[in-house]
């Protein structure tokens, strides 16, 4: 691998006494789709939140895009502007259009003014399908539509890496598939993405690696057809006979 857009070394985290995240090493490439599984508690949004630095570590390095992220002098608005991250909560402002939606970060965090941040609003808006919805209000979107803006709101900020944790597990099953058709265009565009997800058939078509965690520690890795078509760990087979 050329030098990895995410590294992750050694990392622990505890809450408390819970001692969530046991020693990940995890190296992501440049373009790389890395899906994360595992059973609920095994660490994956705790993780995902560590390489966003929502959670902070108590050991370990993280590197994004050549920034230590755990450094102290870290400048933390720095890198969260380089990393997008989609939640399985939409968060969007409800009082706002779509519109107002993309430009609302973009004019605070990036100081863009009002014609510059529509601009990159219409374009993302497009790139999720949604360039008719540019003035409705969430409340008249589907959790679908509004799961694309949230992605779009998202790319408006110009990240390096997304981070996605669970983004259709909140929706309708028949909403699932609009947003992982976006997902997957943003995997062919060479996306950086980490993604957690339950949605074997996409991980299995889209990720270049998948990434079993269980119990705070990653269990096993490899291709799709290695880790859920062939895996070689009992925990990973026990899982797997428990979600396909
Ligand atoms: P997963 O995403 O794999 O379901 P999580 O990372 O959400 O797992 O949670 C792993 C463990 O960490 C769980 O035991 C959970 O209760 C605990 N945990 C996660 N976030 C917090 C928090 N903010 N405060 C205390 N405990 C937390
Ligand atoms: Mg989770």
């Amino acid at each position: 691998m050329s030098t990895p857009e995410i590294r992750v070394e050694g990392l622990h985290k505890s809450f408390g006494d819970n001692h969530v995240l046991r020693g990940i090493d995890l190296e992501i490439g440049q373009g790389e789709v890395v899906c994360v599984i595992g059973p609920s508690g095994s660490g994956k949004s705790t993780l995902l939140r560590c390489v966003n630095l929502l959670e902070e570590p108590q050991q370990g390095t993280i590197v994004v895009g050549g920034t230590e992220l755990t450094d102290p002098d870290v400048d933390i608005d720095a890198v969260r502007r380089r990393i997008g991250m989609v939640f399985q909560q939409f968060n969007l402002f409800p009082h706002l259009d779509v519109t107002e939606n993309l430009t609302l970060p973009q004019r605070r965090v990036l100081g863009r003014d009002k014609a510059a941040a529509e601009k990159v609003a219409a374009e993302n808006l497009a790139r999720v399908g949604l360039a008719d919805k540019a003035h409705a209000y969430p409340s008249s979107l589907s959790g679908g539509q509004q799961q694309r803006v949230a992605i779009a709101r998202s790319l408006a900020m110009g990240p390096e890496v997304m981070l996605f944790d669970e983004p259709t597990s909140a929706l309708d099953p028949e909403l699932v598939g609009d947003v992982l058709a976006v997902m997957r265009g943003l995997a062919e565009e060479g996306m950086t993405m980490m993604v957690v997800t339950h949605e074997m058939t996409f991980a299995r078509e889209v990720a270049d690696r998948v990434v079993f965690m269980d119990g705070g520690v990653i269990v096993e890795q490899g291709t799709p057809e290695e880790v859920i078509g062939n895996p070689k760990n009992e925990r990973t087979r026990h899982f797997l006979s428990r979600v396909l």
